[in-house]
Order: structure tokens, then C-alpha cells, then sequence
């Protein structure tokens, strides 16, 4: 055992020196996020529309914009700007997976938490968003799932993957050119699962357009509400 323990720490000095970590917000070598810049971070939440932008106090969709979504409320707890520390945080994970990165975001979420536990007690399931399957087995991970677990664990839900990316499922034949790009890759998978109001967890809410499809997925297979979990929102 003892030997054991000797040798992974050889193995991680061995890493920390060929492979030295800088944080992604001001270059200081050891972490991924440092103390000073963790500190900066706004973990306060973001809680815009989901359509219009308009902030509110939880996110919820407008009056006038509902007939156009599908997210009851869009919940997210950072500002996303692809030069900001959140920015690249998100890009770091995507693109060098590295379970230190996943430990920043679950010091996110318990900071997130701390102020807004109430916005996600109307939740019963969890649902990520899924990954095509080809990115899948190119990044061996899927960071909306990741995320997911956290938070699961964090608010005592369960976490299911009811959503699939499978362009074969749908009828393609009855939509446009542009509904078929953006809305014939994600699928029900578990039509036997009930739940009233489902976390929909993602990295990063830009545009909108992947969670609304998704939500409009989840809500014509039963779901009654669908709010959306990001750890960022553009
Ligand atoms: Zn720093
Ligand atoms: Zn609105």
C-alpha cells in the first residue's frame, strides 16, 4: 500500500513537471483557476429569458415570448464571453479533458448554490444534453453529462440520459432545410419515463437553439416544465 502511494506520487510530480498547469485567468503556474481568480468569479446566477434576454429574478420566459419557447426558465450561473475565465474555462474542458477542470465547476455550482438553491427545487429529474455520437467517441466524454452528475449529487436528483443525437429517428421528411439541422438530432429515448419539471443541464446557453429543441423533445414526449441548467449563458 505504502508502495502503492510512493508511486502515484512520483507519477503525479512527474506530470505536474512535464505537463506544468498556468491559470486560465492570470498565468500563475499550479492550478487550472487560482484562489485570486476563483475569487472574481460572479457566482450570483444569470437569469435572463430565454428568448428576449429581459433579466427577472429566476429566469423565467416572458409572457409575450412563451408562445416562441419551449424552456419555461433559463437559469445559468455565469456570464459566458469567450475571453472571459468562464469562457475558457468551458474551452479547456471541450477540448483537453481534465478531471481538475470538472472540480472547478463543482466549486461553481456549490458557490451558485449557496445563493439560489431556491431556483432548482421545483426539479424532479436531470436530462443532459446530449453529444453526437461521433463527437462522443472523439472526446470520450460528454461535459453536459459531467455536469449533470454534479449537480444530481449536489440537489439530491437523478440524473437520466433521455435524450439522444440520431438524425435517423425523426420524420425528416416534414420539415425545412433549417428545422432539420437544428431540430432532427435529438430523440426521446425512455418513452415510459414521467417527470413534471426536468433540469436540462448544458456547458454554455448561447443562441438557445439546442435547448429549446430539446426541451420541445422532452415536452412532447410528457414533460410539463423544462427549465434549463448552463453553467454559462452568452
Ligand atoms: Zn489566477
Ligand atoms: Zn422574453
Amino acid at each position: 500500500m505504502a508502495t502503492k502511494t510512493a508511486v502515484s506520487k512520483i507519477l503525479q510530480i512527474s506530470k505536474d513537471c512535464l505537463f506544468p498547469i498556468f491559470c486560465l485567468g492570470c498565468d500563475k503556474e499550479g492550478e487550472w483557476v487560482c484562489a485570486d481568480c476563483f475569487g472574481k468569479i460572479d457566482l450570483r446566477g444569470v437569469f435572463y429569458c430565454p428568448v428576449c434576454y429581459r433579466p427577472n429574478g429566476n429566469g423565467a420566459c416572458c409572457a409575450v415570448c412563451q408562445p416562441q419557447s419551449c424552456l419555461d426558465r433559463a437559469v445559468a450561473i455565469a456570464v459566458y464571453q469567450e475571453e472571459n475565465l468562464v469562457g475558457k474555462l468551458i474551452k479547456a474542458l471541450k477540448y483537453n479533458y481534465a478531471e481538475e477542470i470538472i472540480a472547478v465547476f463543482a466549486k461553481m455550482i456549490d458557490g451558485f448554490l449557496i445563493h439560489q438553491l431556491g431556483v432548482l427545487s421545483e426539479i424532479d429529474l436531470i436530462v443532459p444534453v446530449p453529444l453526437h455520437r461521433r463527437r462522443f467517441a472523439e472526446r470520450g466524454f460528454n461535459q453536459a453529462r459531467l455536469l449533470a452528475d454534479i449537480l444530481g449529487q449536489k440537489i439530491g436528483r437523478p440524473v437520466v440520459d433521455l435524450l439522444k443525437r440520431d438524425r435517423y429517428t425523426l420524420q425528416q421528411a416534414k420539415l425545412s432545410r433549417e428545422e432539420r439541422q437544428l431540430n432532427v438530432h435529438h430523440a426521446f429515448v425512455n418513452s415510459d419515463f414521467r417527470a413534471n419539471a426536468v433540469l436540462l443541464v448544458d456547458d454554455v446557453f448561447t443562441t438557445g437553439a439546442t435547448m429549446q429543441e430539446c426541451a420541445r423533445v422532452l415536452k412532447s414526449s410528457g414533460v410539463k416544465r423544462v427549465i434549463g441548467f448552463s453553467v454559462a449563458r452568452g
